[in-house]
């Protein structure tokens, strides 16, 4: 059957549901099937990307120098607004960036590719708690542009506090951006907000309560940048993992 009989067979596509809920050991491969005829073509289709493929995909991404190209590619387009922003300050304004911190000023990309692309919990802690992670060193370069021009610094993460504090203090000292008026955790008195995305509006939100101008807001995530409250978001790359 081909795959455009199967999308065209209304009977299959109302059962995929089931198809999907049953165990590959039904089948032996895609043609030699215990199930009825069809659904091991149906279920082909929709098969997701496989995971040594995708692996193999990401390291091309990384080795080939692409992932970096494009880090300092984004983060130049940042740095060239954030100056030019600063430049043309009005008077009074007390204006700020807004930046994330895993994959965006501080790199885990190693540490992820020796654990084969893993996250064990316990695992990933110890590497925090290591403080080793190095700066991504064109957003080191923005967050001493932004600060030499008289731009504060608010770091907003998914790191949690109290379990990561520590950690993250002495890495972004060792990284060399040390210096910030804000660094916001994910806390326990967060747990109202679902997502990342929802959490780090309601905190943009409230820094310009507080009368920050947030001429950048800049992440790896898309839900970094989602909800507003900045003047200008710029995503950063990020081929390893997606936060909600
Ligand atoms: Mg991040």
């Amino acid at each position: 059957m081909s795959l455009l009989r199967v999308r065209r067979s209304a009977a299959l596509l109302a059962a995929l549901p089931l198809l999907l809920s049953l165990p590959f050991a039904g089948c032996a491969s895609r043609t030699s099937c215990a199930v009825p005829a069809g659904a091991c073509v149906g279920r082909a289709t929709v098969e997701p990307l496989n995971l040594s493929d995708a692996k193999a995909a990401v390291h091309a991404y990384l080795d080939s120098g692409a992932y970096d190209r494009e880090l300092a590619a984004a983060a130049a387009e940042a740095r060239a607004w954030i100056e030019r922003r600063a430049d043309a300050r009005r008077p009074g304004e007390r204006l700020a960036v807004v930046l994330d911190i895993d994959e965006t000023v501080l790199s885990n990309v190693a540490h992820i590719v020796e654990q084969d692309f893993g996250y064990v919990p316990a695992v990933w802690d110890a590497w925090v708690d290591r403080a080793e992670a190095p700066a991504i060193e064109p957003m080191r370069e923005l967050y001493a542009a932004a600060r030499a021009r008289g731009v504060a610094i608010l770091f907003l993460t998914g790191r949690k506090a109290p379990r990561d504090r520590a950690g993250t203090v002495e890495n972004l000292r060792r990284a060399g951006m040390g210096e910030y008026e804000a660094l916001r955790f994910a806390e326990a008195g967060d747990a109202h907000l679902r997502t990342s995305a929802a959490r780090k509006a309601a905190a943009r939100a409230a820094w310009e309560a507080e009368g920050w101008t947030i001429i950048a807001n800049i992440g790896d995530q898309d839900s970094d940048l989602a909800g507003g409250h900045a003047e200008r978001a710029f995503k950063l790359p990020n081929p390893l993992y997606r936060i909600p």
